[in-house]
């Protein structure tokens, strides 16, 4: 799933505008990474039947994030996957997800400290019929002293990194 294989991309500059924080990530298949229903007993059936040990990790989060953004001509939305939003947050989507349930207004905060960023965005056009939306595929902080919202969100709840 790696963008540079030919495909068309464009770089620019950009202000991010808004950040869905309602859906901003979704479980997947820690083995083969497959999509799986957002529910407690979740389990990938192809990975699970093959596995004897079905007591070891069943799946994970990936960031998916839709977000606003302006460039210098206009505004649109464009979507962030895990690698990408990893830069924007500091942390894994499971870390996140487990800090918002500890502070459930993180996710709304998230947003909050990240809108008004300057951002240089490499984005990619999506290739298939069912994507409708801009991919991020590289994104680079443009303000000196730029912190990742985890980190900012740990100073503002209290929280000593680290622990
Ligand atoms: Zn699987």
């Amino acid at each position: 799933m790696e963008a540079g294989t030919g495909k068309p991309t464009t770089t620019m500059m950009c202000t991010l505008l808004a950040m869905d924080h309602t859906g901003f990530c979704y479980k997947v298949c820690s083995v083969c990474e497959r999509t799986l229903p957002d529910n407690p007993d979740s389990r990938c059936k192809l990975c699970n039947f093959n596995a004897s040990n079905s007591a070891s990790s069943a799946s994970k989060r990936l960031f998916r994030i839709l977000m606003s953004v302006a460039s210098d001509t206009k505004v649109f939305t464009v979507i962030c996957f895990d690698r990408v939003a990893k830069v924007l947050f500091g942390c894994s989507a499971d870390e996140f997800f487990d800090f918002a349930k500890i502070h459930p207004f993180a996710a709304a905060t998230a947003s909050k400290i990240l809108e008004g960023e300057m951002f240089k965005i490499t984005l990619s056009k999506p290739k298939n019929g069912n994507a409708q939306h801009l991919r991020v595929v590289q994104v680079f902080p443009l303000r000196t002293g730029f912190q990742p919202a985890i980190e900012t969100l740990k100073e503002f709840y209290g929280v000593k990194s680290g622990s």
